[in-house]
């Protein structure tokens, strides 16, 4: 018997140990671990100066409210936001979407927002009605009023772009949605668009950040300049924090009372969020585009050409590799359990991988090996 809502299909064992980039269950098996949670523990399992700073901050103060100066927001804002942008800090991809929709509507004065189909955001009542997928928002109407929705990569979405619309929000690789990229000529045209036309360019970078594509952001490598930036996942390295960066202009917007949260800048949280930051040097960005290279080369040459898949998409190590329809990713992902491989899935029968970033290349290696044995036999 659970004593739990039934919002998750658990896969029937808990694991309960971790070490670099391995995990172990209840019963004492050991899995290769290329889910990161969800994207969230790049640097693995007891990075030992992530777990040294959080350690550290523990016996010295763990929250105090935001109702006093924070040096250590004052710090981790300043390497996220720059000179040029603002942050502010909540405990997760949802709230930072909220966060960005508020702030949005209120620094333009205007209510309508285009999201885009196949898009997920979140599951608050503000980032639901962001999301474009009709099954997450099924069941909760009514959402939250004036949202609407294009199709992503669609140069006909550029039409709805006008003088009406405060913001834009977009991910610039759909993650929940099948790991599916944004056009670089597509995201640079709604850029224009929502410049010309005085309209916010919100990006959601809670999957596609902190390094995972071997950029910071994955904007960067779209050329891109986005009004706001949402992240959480990997930022706090398994501790619950998010985060909104907006330009500087959009400052006066929020006041005093204006936005808030109770939790949202905590010192343990930003004690690991600082850690993480300080390890995402361009060395290191270096090292994860190296290793998604010699990724995407052994997927394209033992992966993609078996009938089991019918596309390989993603950028550095956010990947997702698309299903022949008759298969079900969900017996993959247990038979790939059963040989001590973690794995997820996406919207569209997608096998999603999100591999620690610190993860060797023998390791990353020895996955694909094992995908590839599942994925002939199936
Ligand atoms: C996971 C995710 C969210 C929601 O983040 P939570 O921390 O689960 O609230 C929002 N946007 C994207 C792109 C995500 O992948």
């Amino acid at each position: 018997m659970s004593h739990l809502f039934n919002t998750y299909a658990r896969y029937p064992f808990d694991l309960v140990s971790g070490h670099d980039v391995h995990l172990v269950d209840n019963s004492g098996k050991e899995y290769l671990d290329f889910t990161s949670g969800i994207g969230v523990c790049s640097f693995g399992y007891h990075d030992p100066e992530i777990t040294g700073a959080v350690e550290k901050q523990l016996t010295q103060i763990w929250h105090t409210s935001n109702l006093y100066e924070s040096q250590l927001q004052e710090t981790v804002g300043g390497m996220l936001a720059g000179d040029d942008k603002l942050a502010f800090f909540c405990n997760s991809g949802t709230e930072a979407n909220e966060a960005a929709f508020k702030l949005a509507r209120k620094a333009s004065g205007k209510t309508r927002v285009l999201a885009f189909n196949n898009g997920f955001h979140g599951r608050s009542y503000g980032s639901m009605s962001l999301t474009g997928n009709p099954s997450i928002q099924a069941g909760f109407a009514p959402l939250v009023p004036d949202v609407i929705f294009a199709d992503y990569n669609d140069p006909e979405a550029l039409d709805k772009i006008d003088a009406d619309l405060a913001a834009v929000i977009l991910e610039v690789i759909q993650g929940e949605g099948g790991v599916y990229v944004g056009d670089k000529a597509w995201l640079q045209a709604v850029q224009a668009k929502c410049k010309e036309a005085g309209a916010l360019l919100i990006i959601d970078e809670v999957q596609s950040g902190i390094g995972r594509t071997g950029y910071k952001f994955a904007y960067e490598a779209f050329d891109l300049d986005p009004d706001i930036v949402t992240m959480a996942k990997a930022l706090g390295s398994g501790l619950p924090i998010g985060a909104m960066i907006g330009k500087k202009a959009l400052g006066s917007a929020f006041t005093p009372g204006s936005h808030g949260t109770t939790f949202g800048g905590n010192k343990i949280a930003l004690s690991a969020a600082q850690a993480v930051l300080s390890k995402l040097t361009p060395e290191f960005l270096a090292s994860v585009q190296q290793k998604s290279a010699n990724v995407w080369t052994t997927m394209t040459d033992t992966l993609a050409p078996l009938p089991a898949v019918s596309g390989i998409t993603g950028m550095g190590l956010m990947i997702g590799i698309h299903l022949d329809e008759q298969l079900d990713v969900e017996a993959i992902i247990k038979q790939l359990q059963a040989k001590g491989l973690l794995t997820l899935s996406a919207k569209h029968n997608t096998l999603r991988l999100l591999p620690p970033l610190v993860m060797s290349d023998a390791d990353l290696q020895a996955g694909l090996a094992l995908i590839a044995e599942v994925l002939k036999e199936a």
